[in-house]
């Protein structure tokens, strides 16, 4: 099916969506990170929470049969399906402090949070309302000492994750511009807002 839409390369989309509706994520190219934040479309002051959700999860591990919670304590999505079953909720949009921090890049460069605060302006929301995302197919990993390191995404070209909507929502999705988070190449990021009934994949 090609109905989907398509997210450009270090590029974010906004859309809504209802409660009950499916949203699928897809990685079309492989190794490639999409960031995630959600709002109550009825309150933006309700919004997604990573520490609620590691907490209600009791993981720090989020996939398929986990729900993403909000900052009040209700459930926005229930994650249905991951083919690939990587997911990071530990870290921060990619934002240009990040590379000049991170990176030593002080250059002009493309980031999530960027895309996020561009994308989510015409709902009112600013930059300082937006949480820490839902960091669809990264590979953050960790040792017992808390040591945390960034590797390429584990997923491979086709590889989805999809949500069903909890409430009715506010979502916004990049294609993440960090190079250490998607294997040192920037690529589409894909995604599909369909009924239960119309599920194509
Ligand atoms: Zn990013």
């Amino acid at each position: 099916m090609e109905n989907y839409t398509k997210i450009a390369p270090q590029k974010g989309a906004s859309f809504t969506m209802k409660k009950g509706e499916i949203l699928t994520v897809i990685d079309p190219l492989g190794m490639q990170v999409s960031d995630m934040v959600l709002f109550n479309r009825h309150d933006t002051k309700e919004k997604l929470s990573s520490g609620k959700t590691l907490d209600f999860e009791e993981s720090i591990l989020i996939t398929k049969g986990n729900f993403l919670w909000s900052n009040r304590s209700h459930k926005m999505m229930e994650i249905i399906e991951d083919t690939n079953g990587r997911n990071d909720f530990l870290l921060a949009p990619c934002s240009p402090e990040t590379f000049q921090i991170m990176y030593n890049n002080h250059e002009e460069h493309p980031s999530c949070l960027n895309n996020l605060r561009e994308n989510l302006s015409e709902y009112g929301i600013a930059l300082d309302d937006i949480p820490t995302a839902f960091n669809i197919f990264m590979n953050v990993q960790f040792d017992s000492n808390g040591k945390i390191s960034v590797l390429p995404p584990t997923s491979t070209a086709g590889d989805y994750v999809k949500f069903r909507a909890e409430m009715d929502l506010i979502v916004c999705l990049t294609a993440c511009s960090a190079e250490d988070s998607n294997g040192g190449s920037f690529k589409p990021i894909h995604f599909l807002v369909s009924d239960e009934a119309q599920n194509v994949f």
